[in-house]
């Protein structure tokens, strides 16, 4: 004769008015964050090939998608741009007429009650596609930060809403405080990329933002995947530098970091569930081995669960007619 169990879980599991009575994590559009490529070029509107239903876009074309995303309640957008012009020191990235700079002030101008995310990086913009200056064959650190503050100035003065360096040089979240901070900035917040894994998750991107580097690789500035207190230790130097928002990236292989960093350090937490996790679950979805709206929410709540604050997020706009 077998014993009755005493406890029985799934007593709350009864139905889903209790299963979402008891339910401890929660997703909302509020959380999300929409990437957007942005190309200088006129009147072009090109699907990327790795990243179905994702397009290197004009301008008019991306703020289209910003207005149809908005009306589907997503209010926060990631701003790339794709420059016509490329040099070693990433002039385009820094120049007040540059893209992401014009872009900013037409969309602020007319599009209201959305705040605009830009990244602060060089590699788009460089010729060798590299995140920095180069010297002796690798990124100069200290030389890179002086093109950061630039371009971060740059996009404070064309309207942007947060600040988001991605190159993962050391000391560039101090030195870029330090500069909004004297030149009036000082209310515009830093959401630092502040553990970016030298990861293979990033090839398709690397598509989209034509920027592969075409020498070497990341792994002198990114962090080795092999190691999780140095993506602690990273996060900590950047809040005390000064960012507001720090990172985990990518998202779905290092729940574990999400879940450690804050544990360890409570502050606001994006993670970027990056271009690789979208055309894996697009791949796969495209051939009719998954259930992609089911899969993509199960996704979105487990990096929430890992403790993420905030997701970056190419399924945002698609994924917004199925959540709250
Ligand atoms: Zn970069």
């Amino acid at each position: 004769m077998i014993e009755k169990p005493f406890y029985r879980p799934r007593r709350l599991r009864k139905n889903h008015i209790l299963r979402d009575l008891v339910k401890e994590t929660y997703l909302s559009k509020n959380d999300l964050i929409y990437p957007i490529f942005i190309a200088e070029k006129e009147n072009i509107k090109e699907e990327i090939n790795s990243m179905p239903e994702i397009y290197r876009q004009s301008i008019d074309y991306a703020m289209e998608e910003i207005n149809n995303a908005k009306e589907k309640g997503i209010k926060s957008f990631l701003l790339f741009g794709i420059p016509n012009n490329k040099d070693d020191i990433a002039s385009s990235a820094y120049d007040d007429e540059g893209v992401i700079q014009k872009s900013l002030r037409k969309i602020k101008k007319n599009i209201k009650d959305i705040v605009l995310i830009t990244d602060v990086c060089n590699c788009e913009y460089t010729s060798h596609g590299h995140c920095g200056i180069i010297k002796n064959n690798d990124v100069d650190n200290d030389s890179t930060l002086d093109l950061l503050v630039k371009t971060s100035l740059s996009h404070a003065r064309a309207g942007a809403d947060i600040i988001a360096p991605s190159d993962m040089m050391d000391g560039r979240i101090f030195n870029i405080r330090k500069a909004l901070n004297e030149n009036g900035f000082e209310n515009i917040p830093i959401m630092s990329y502040s553990a970016k894994f030298s990861s293979f998750f990033y090839g398709p991107f690397r598509e989209a933002a034509q920027s592969n580097p075409s020498f070497g690789d990341r792994k002198t500035y990114q962090i080795d995947y092999r190691n999780s207190n140095e993506a602690v230790f990273e996060s900590k130097l950047d809040i005390e530098e000064g960012a507001d928002i720090i990172m985990v990236k990518p998202a779905l292989s290092y729940c574990d970091i999400i879940y450690k960093i804050k544990q360890e350090l409570k502050r606001p937490l994006a993670a970027y569930n990056v271009s690789g996790e979208y055309s894996m679950v697009k791949a796969a979805s495209s051939k009719g081995w998954v259930d992609e709206n089911k899969l993509v929410l199960e996704i979105l709540y487990s990096i929430k669960r890992a403790g993420a604050d905030m997701i970056i997020t190419y399924h945002a706009y698609k994924i917004a007619d199925y959540i709250e």
